[in-house]
């Protein structure tokens, strides 16, 4: 469900126009959907009432801080994975007791940066990282709350890439191993083991993974409490997916999930906190670009557009499939024609749909790659030396640039040629 529909002929965004968007803002650019992230944070959230939950974004899906703002006003916390994205959060307004930090690699500046703020607690990823962060938090005369993140061994049936709950993925502490460390944990200093984590990965559309995982991980808060700690919270992670493909595949619902959830987690008499990202930010995103060319190779067509795997990696990175739509509604109505649908940059790599039937795009026509608000921008490079693409949300019918295009100026200002290269104004003798 999203707030991009079609009205008087042309895509809108909410109830702001494409067409004159793109006049103004130029394309490529990002457009977000204020009603649609507010929409799903609900529906996530409403599936919960009742319980004590705290449901803490993944800013990583998307870090815009008009995004983070507009989900914080809803109640949303956030979990960070880097000193970043927790400056971001806290300069959304986000109150540091609802935010947790995830990441296998935090630093200890990091550490010190969260300590310093009041987060809510860790998601701590192995011993090594234990003992870093009780001596931090010992230097400063605090205590930092943890919960261990417990890879399950449990096979999310996802995309490899985006898979992080098997024991060959990098993430986590083997489950074997969770009861000698909440006892290491509760013996350091600085720590107070007072959760258990899982985040087994994500764009996850069958509930069978998660109910495995979290029966695992109630079992765990079990021995863990027998084991005398006191585990007041479990973290269920994020993971659920989104609808890539039009109505083709449809995840599950947050309704459904909740259930799985409450048989699982249900009787623990926990707080339970989530980290939904995708879930959140996926369909309330598009990505606009300006057909340039139209080029007939031997076996293919080819629509060249001005975005590219720059502005959008995920179909090259993960085979990712988005959806294309034509700005134009009667264009959308033709007869589709099999295409690629390929960016500027020099890369055999660079396409954002592959030997697909979509509508017959002709030179200067607009399109929109939808549900590209999750794992977008927050991608996006400069590769090629080209302009990190632009962000706007909508809301009702007005619009905000909420991160700027920045100028060729912009670009060349951040670097400095090495003095060695300037040849030297001639000194003394010739
Ligand atoms: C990326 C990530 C999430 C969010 O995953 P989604 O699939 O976007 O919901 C949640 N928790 C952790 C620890 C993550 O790394």
């Amino acid at each position: 469900m999203h707030h991009f529909t079609y009205r008087d002929g042309a895509l809108h965004a909410e109830g702001v126009n494409l067409v004159d968007l793109a006049a103004h803002v130029g394309t490529p650019f990002y457009c977000y959907s204020t009603a649609t992230l507010e929409r799903h944070y609900r529906v996530f959230a409403d599936a919960f009432g009742g319980r004590d939950t705290l449901i803490c974004y993944s800013i990583k899906a998307n870090s815009n801080l008009s995004v983070i703002k507009t989900l914080a006003q809803q109640g949303a916390g956030m979990d960070v994975v880097s000193e970043g994205e927790l400056r971001r959060a806290l300069a959304a307004g986000v109150p540091p007791s609802r935010i947790v930090f995830s990441g296998v690699g935090k630093t200890r500046d990091e550490m010190a940066h969260a300590l310093q703020a009041g987060i809510y607690g860790f998601n701590v990823e192995s011993e090594a990282e234990a003992r870093a962060l009780s001596a931090v938090a010992q230097e400063q005369g605090r205590t930092a709350r943890i919960a261990f993140r417990i890879n399950p061994d449990v096979d999310a049936r996802t995309h490899a890439k985006i898979s992080t709950g098997k024991a060959e993925d990098k993430f986590g502490v083997p489950w074997n191993d969770a009861a000698a460390l909440y006892a290491l944990a509760a013996d350091l200093p600085g720590l107070e083991p007072c959760g258990v984590h899982m985040h087994i990965g994500s764009q996850i559309t069958d509930l069978e993974p998660f109910e495995r995982a979290f029966k695992l991980l109630s079992d765990l808060v079990g021995d863990l409490r027998t084991a005398g700690h006191t585990i007041d919270f479990v973290n269920l992670g994020g993971g659920l997916g989104v609808p890539y493909r039009g109505t083709d595949d449809i995840p599950p619902h947050p309704d459904d999930y909740a259930r799985v959830v409450e048989r699982a987690a249900g009787a623990l008499d926990c707080r339970l906190l989530f980290e939904p990202g995708r879930m959140i930010a996926g369909n309330a995103g598009i990505l606009v670009f300006r057909v340039l060319y139209l080029k007939h190779g031997d076996q293919k067509r080819f629509t060249i557009v001005d975005a590219g795997m720059n502005d959008l990696i995920r179909p090259t990175l993960y085979d990712a499939h988005h959806d294309i739509w034509a700005v134009d509604e009667a264009r959308g109505q033709e007869p589709a024609l099999v295409q690629d649908i390929v960016g500027p940059v020099c890369e055999t790599g660079d396409f954002l749909a592959r030997d697909r039937a979509l509508p017959p795009f002709r030179e200067g026509d607009l399109g929109a790659v939808m549900t590209a608000g999750a794992y977008g921008a927050v991608q996006a490079s400069s590769y090629n030396s080209r302009l990190l693409v632009p962000e706007v949300i909508v809301r009702g019918d007005e619009y905000a640039i909420a991160r700027a295009r920045p100028s060729y100026e912009d670009m060349l200002a951040a670097e400095h040629i090495a003095p060695w290269l300037t040849p030297r104004k001639a000194m003394g003798r010739a």
